[in-house]
């Protein structure tokens, strides 16, 4: 992740002119190659948008749409529809994953390594042969589970006294 963080970076920063408004715009993508490579899921625009604001707070949403496009067309990220319909952004060198939402924040994570035992090439009944999958699961995730834990605390005097 880092690794991808920094050559992104890299890249973007050989396409600077040094200009003074080249070199904003040239930090801008940094920032936003930098807030899609530390996100632990795939990012929405909007998602983008408030994170890269964190390091470059003057962004606009255009700059954002504009650099996505640019990390899109040199692959080093990539697209994906997640099942409510919303397309997200995920940096392009990760392994074959899964994706895990929080019902409660929202929030789509990253699950490490692939939790299906059907193989590329499995041939199913009805002569249906499999190239791939994705697969999101639904859920509480660890945040909303502890936060939930610490507000059921708070409601109900006396628990773990
Ligand atoms: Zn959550
Ligand atoms: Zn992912
Ligand atoms: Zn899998």
């Amino acid at each position: 992740m880092a690794s991808l963080q920094l050559s992104c970076a890299e890249r973007i920063r050989s396409v600077s002119t040094g200009k003074p408004a080249a070199r904003r715009q040239t930090l801008q993508r940094a920032a936003i190659a930098a807030v899609i490579a530390q996100a632990r899921g795939p990012l929405t625009i909007a998602q983008i948008c408030e994170r890269a604001r964190g390091i470059c707070p003057r962004l606009g949403l255009a700059t954002v749409y504009r650099t996505v496009r640019l990390l899109l067309e040199t692959q080093q990220i990539h697209a994906l529809m997640m099942p409510s319909g919303e397309r997200c952004y995920e940096a392009a060198d990760l392994d074959h994953h899964h994706h895990f939402r929080c019902r409660r924040c929202q929030q789509v994570y990253d699950l490490p390594g692939c939790l299906l035992s059907i193989s590329d090439g499995a041939r199913l009944p009805d002569g249906f042969v499999v190239d791939g999958h994705e697969v999101t699961l639904f859920g509480t995730c660890p945040e909303c589970r502890r936060s939930r834990h610490r507000s059921v605390r708070r409601r109900e005097p006396g628990v773990g006294r």
